[in-house]
């Protein structure tokens, strides 16, 4: 390969310069480069092969460094959770014209003396649906009692 100095330019900056300023150029460019790419499918992969074995350390640092932006932007724990929260709330609002509200919830809670409703434990309170969410019930104050942990776990998805 050789090299004009007297532009004082690299191949990389005029070949960059030249598809700046004609846009032509840079699609017969790549058109041909498709083109030898078809006649030349052995050639074509070895060269791919090559470069990447001679820039492996660039090549990986910059895939990691793209998974890690990835990672970061998509796939954070906390940003699991609040898209699994979130969810949880569109299909309640969804299902439900008049979802419990804390004020609600604090008035049930209070009738119950804070206790759970069936062994009277004031541990691991829990909010449970009489009618289990899974078998239609809803997420309104009328179907909502006091449980602790222990009990609603017990419960399962039985009607209580
Ligand atoms: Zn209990």
């Amino acid at each position: 390969m050789s090299r004009k100095i007297t532009d004082g330019l690299t191949n990389q900056q005029r070949y960059y310069l030249r598809c700046k300023n004609d846009p032509d150029f840079k699609k017969s460019r790549n058109e041909s480069q498709k083109q030898w790419r078809k006649k030349n499918p052995q050639k074509s992969k070895d060269n791919c092969k090559a470069y990447y074995e001679k820039n492996k350390a660039k090549e990986q640092e910059r895939a990691k460094i793209k998974f890690q932006k990835f990672k970061a932007g998509g796939y954070s724990d906390k940003h699991r959770l609040n898209q699994r929260v979130n969810c949880h709330k569109r299909r309640i609002a969804k299902e439900c014209k008049a979802p419990l509200t804390t004020e609600q919830w604090l008035q049930i809670l209070e009738n119950a003396g804070g206790c759970c409703e069936l062994c009277g434990s004031s541990e691991d309170i829990t909010i449970d649906h009489i009618k289990p969410i899974i078998k239609g019930g809803k997420h309104t104050a009328k179907n909502i009692q006091v449980l602790c942990r222990k009990c609603n776990s017990s419960k399962g998805a039985k009607c209580g």
